[in-house]
Parts: C-alpha cells; sequence; structure tokens
C-alpha cells in the first residue's frame, strides 16, 4: 500500500500542511505494522517476520537503559543536532525535498509525496528489505556484536553487475513506517551491534534521518554508517553533516564513460563521487580505530576491482592519495563476481584474476596509501 497515493489533494489545504500532514502520516505509520524490537530468534529478521506490536508513541516512553548500547562512552555525532531539535528539522527539510526529487544526482524532479516514483523506483512510501547484525561488514565495523545493517529497497545507480539488485532493481522488500525504522535501530542496537548501518540510503535520507531523532529520542546512541554507491550530489551530504560518523562510500569508476555504460548512464560518476568523498573526509575525518579496534568515526572508502581494469582502480588510487590523506582507510574489495546483467557485457562476466588484484594493490602501495584493507586472495 501507497500511503500516499489516495490522499487529499493539496488544493485544500497549504502547500505547507500538506507536506506537514504527508509527513506526519508517514511517521506515525498508520495501517503498517511493525518489527518486533524484542531482538531475539534469527539473526536475520526480514520484514513481517518479527512479532508484531502497536505504533511506538512519539515523544518517548521506554524504559531507561532498555536499549542501550554496547559501546558506552561514545556519542554519536546526531545527538547534539537532536538535543537542539535540529534533526527533526534537517530531516523535514529532505523530506520537502521529494516534492521536487533532487535527492540523489538523478534530479529527477518527480513529486514522490504524491505517490510518484524517479529514476530510482522510490516514492515517498519507505521500503526495506531486511535488517540484522551483519559480520561480513568490515573488521572495525564488525567487532565482536556485528554491524547493524538495514537494506533499503530501490536504488538511484543501477549497475548492470549490482549484487544485491534483487533488492536494488528488483524492488524486493516491504512497505515500512518511519516509525518502524526507528524500532530496528534501537532492536540492532539491543542485539549489541556496534553501529547502524544504512545499506543505499540516498533515496530514503529523509526517512532516515527521522527515524534517527525518533530512535535518539527512545535511547538510541550508536554511530550512524551511511553505506552509499558514493554517487551522492554535495549539497546532500552536506545536509547530513553532525548525523552521519561515518562514512562509508564506493569508489566504483575513474572513467565516466563506465560509469555510464555499467550505471545506467551515470557519466557525472567519477567527478560527483569525488566531490562528495572530499565533502564526508572534511565532515568525519580519517577512520582511526578506537581502543578497541573499532571505527567509531570517519571516513572508509571501497573500490570493487573490477575484470579488465572497467574501473580504472589505479586511476581511482591515484585521485584517493593525492586529495586525502594517505592513512585515509581503503578497502580494496577482491570478490567481484557477474550478476544480474554482467552476462550480456563479455569483459566483466568473468571474476578477476589474482595478478589483477594484486596489481591494484601494489599500485596502492606504492602511492604511499597506508591504511588498506586488503583481502584474502581467493584464487
Ligand atoms: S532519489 Fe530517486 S526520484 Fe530522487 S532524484 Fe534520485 S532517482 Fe530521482
Amino acid at each position: 500500500m501507497h500511503y500516499f497515493h489516495h490522499t487529499a489533494p493539496a488544493n485544500r489545504q497549504s502547500r505547507r500542511g500538506f507536506l506537514c500532514s504527508m509527513l506526519h502520516v508517514a511517521l506515525s505509520g498508520a495501517g503498517a505494522v511493525l518489527f518486533g524490537a524484542s531482538g531475539g530468534g534469527s539473526p536475520v529478521v526480514r520484514p513481517g517476520s518479527g512479532k508484531r506490536e502497536g505504533v511506538a508513541p512519539r515523544g518517548g516512553g521506554d524504559a531507561a537503559g532498555e536499549h542501550e548500547p554496547r559501546d558506552r562512552g561514545i556519542e554519536a555525532a546526531y545527538m547534539k543536532l537532536h538535543g537542539s531539535g535540529e534533526l527533526q528539522q534537517r530531516g523535514e527539510r529532505l523530506w520537502r525535498m521529494m516534492e521536487s526529487c533532487e535527492l540523489c544526482p538523478r534530479r529527477c524532479r518527480v513529486n514522490r509525496l504524491e505517490g510518484n516514483e524517479g529514476f530510482c523506483r522510490a516514492s515517498s512510501q519507505l521500503e526495506i528489505s531486511s535488517f540484522h547484525p551483519h559480520f561480513g561488514e568490515e573488521r572495525p565495523l564488525v567487532g565482536s556484536g556485528g554491524s547493524g545493517t538495514v537494506f533499503f529497497t530501490n536504488c538511484g545507480l543501477r549497475c548492470v553487475f549490482c549484487i544485491n539488485w534483487e533488492i536494488s532493481i528488483g524492488g524486493e522488500g516491504e512497505q515500512r513506517s518511519i516509525a518502524a525504522l526507528a524500532d530496528m535501530m534501537l532492536a540492532l542496537q539491543k542485539r549489541g551491534c556496534h553501529n547502524i548501518n544504512v545499506v543505499t540510503p540516498t533515496h530514503y535520507s529523509p526517512h532516515i534521518v527521522l527515524a534517527i531523532d525518533i530512535a535518539a529520542r527512545r535511547g538510541l546512541r550508536l554511530p550512524i554508517v551511511y553505506n552509499t554507491c558514493g554517487w551522492e550530489r554535495i549539497e546532500i551530504v552536506r545536509l547530513l553533516d553532525g548525523i552521519v560518523d561515518i562514512y562509508l562510500p564506493d569508489f566504483k569508476y575513474a572513467d565516466g564513460a563506465m560509469a555510464a555504460k555499467y550505471s545506467s548512464g551515470a557519466e557525472s560518476y567519477p567527478g560527483v563521487t569525488g566531490a562528495a568523498i572530499l565533502e564526508m573526509h572534511r565532515q568525519v575525518g580519517v577512520a582511526k580505530p578506537a581502543a578497541d579496534g573499532l571505527v567509531h568515526r570517519g571516513l572508509m572508502i571501497r573500490h570493487l576491482v573490477m575484470p579488465n581494469d572497467v574501473a580504472g582502480s589505479k586511476k581511482v588510487i591515484d585521485w584517493i592519495a593525492a586529495d586525502l590523506p594517505k592513512e585515509s582507510y581503503v578497502n580494496i574489495m577482491s570478490q567481484y563476481r557477474p550478476m544480474y546483467r554482467a552476462f550480456d557485457y563479455p569483459e566483466i562476466s568473468r571474476r578477476i584474476t589474482g595478478d589483477e588484484y594484486k596489481g591494484v594493490v601494489e599500485h596502492a602501495r606504492a602511492a604511499g596509501l597506508t591504511n588498506l584493507d586488503i583481502q584474502k586472495y581467493p584464487w
């Protein structure tokens, strides 16, 4: 059910009133079934599989300590903005942007608030595929309790080799309210996760910020990991300043022609992503593990090595080495495998070779990068 397809037309209300009323419906989750927040059972909790409860009241009501984080003493960035009321204001500002959506570089300018879908296939109705503690993310995010991942449905980049294509392109997931997303965050904290890791968040950034505000009121204290394809408008990243503690962007391509070919015409990818990453670094700095080995704040870049140097890996590495501190965290990923429509492109229809991977690693070392996450060679 899309809440916004059949609502009263705006001409019966002021425009501001209309937007506010739409936001209220999304926040309250009217008609939605929430996830159970008990955190028990299977480590993978899919929408609809949890214990069913009523809508959590805004303004709190949880017993103190009910959702206590494991990593006490670390204050997430958003607590300051939450305390001043600015976190909610930022969420509402992002929300209003969906009236003529330019939340990502596609800049579709569709009115998502009226139920229209842009290139990403998202309306203003939040859709989520799953949430669970994830133990396969970068070690400084996983620790002993896992990274608390929430997988969002749909995507604005739509790569032909997407490993999560059923979710990002196929639309796998269920409609959820913002209050339900806040419940998920609290459930992940209660399970002992070390962070809240929002995967493919860009098109739902308004919902995420508003959910953080609700969850913070109810005891959320974990840092937010913004796990993005990297293709982000700098104006939107600036609105996340003081909200996100850990940016986890991909840097997929050095060449716009490659980005256009394999990521649905996203020719602007290298320049837009580079600018976004610089802004992310300005906000949170270099990712440095704390005494417990976990990263609680900083920039962590992922680069996926692709067959036949489609990604332009050495150029990506050179850009990082030249424009960011040498101790910047860079995960050089070896796990490419052809998925989805990759077999339509012979040059990317195989895994990478050991020599291809090692060549990129050696180049990164020669470029002076000192904080490389090198993966075990699968060969
Ligand atoms: S978030 Fe979706 S609707 Fe908005 S500009 Fe991007 S692709 Fe278009």
